[in-house]
């Protein structure tokens, strides 16, 4: 079992430091009694700050509604990033919270978040084949042999050796579709598009996998279970 002091850092609390003066203060309860030692084995379960539970003991997973404009990097060097609209607490986990996969910052939509490293790999890994639906907006007409085309298991990105896997798409409008893909190249919607002569003016990921975003709005995020098999 953990220490006390270790279970709230590692989980975003404070330093270790500020966490043993959070106990000595008397914040800090292990089964309803206050607890006073910083160093006392602890189950997080069991433990509350200010009367609240420790918030997801045993992993994070969030899905965060991304707006246009955010970048999914750690650094701002290029604008705004999404982890400025989470609760800064999940930064200071130990591991900090990150995105599974990307999203550009001209694209929107669904993205998770998660400090699991498996759960990031388990759903990037090229292996995983994870169902992804795009929203897409082009700059002209779209042609209905895009769909066999996309479908073909044939297209060819710029620079990549290997063509993508077959995709799904369907015309929602002349200048709309929506695009499921089992896979996650970088620039993927926009680069396939391209490859077949159109531009991608709008882009948003409504699903990943099983989840949706509901009614979240843009910069809204939702806490999610964790699957089970993680
Ligand atoms: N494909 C893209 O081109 N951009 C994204 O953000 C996601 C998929």
């Amino acid at each position: 079992m953990p220490r006390l002091d270790q279970l709230l850092s590692s989980l975003g609390y404070g330093s270790r430091r500020e966490v043993a003066d959070f106990v000595k203060s008397g914040r800090v309860r292990l089964g309803g009694e206050v607890v006073k030692k910083a160093d006392t084995k602890v189950q997080a379960e069991d433990v509350t700050l200010d009367d609240e539970a420790m918030e997801a003991p045993h992993g994070l997973l969030a899905l965060l509604h991304k707006p246009l404009g955010h970048v999914c990097t750690h650094s701002d060097g290029e604008g705004p990033t999404i982890y400025e609209l989470l609760p800064p607490r999940w930064m200071a986990r130990k591991p900090s919270v990150t995105s599974i996969g990307r999203l550009d910052k001209d694209t929107s939509g669904l993205i998770l978040i998660t400090d699991l490293g498996p759960l990031v790999h388990r759903y990037t890994s090229p292996k995983a084949e994870v169902e992804k639906i795009y929203e897409v907006t082009v700059d002209r007409e779209l042609d209905p042999a895009l769909v066999a085309t996309f479908a073909s298991g044939g297209v060819m990105l710029r620079g990549e050796d290997k063509p993508c896997l077959p995709a799904q798409l369907e015309i929602t409008s002349p200048l709309t579709a929506r695009l499921t893909l089992m896979e996650g190249r970088y620039h993927q919607v926009r680069r396939m598009f391209a490859s077949q002569g159109w531009h991608v003016e709008k882009l948003h990921r409504s699903r990943f996998g099983d989840y949706t975003l509901g009614d979240l709005a843009p910069g809204e995020w939702r806490m999610l279970d964790m699957p089970e098999e993680v």
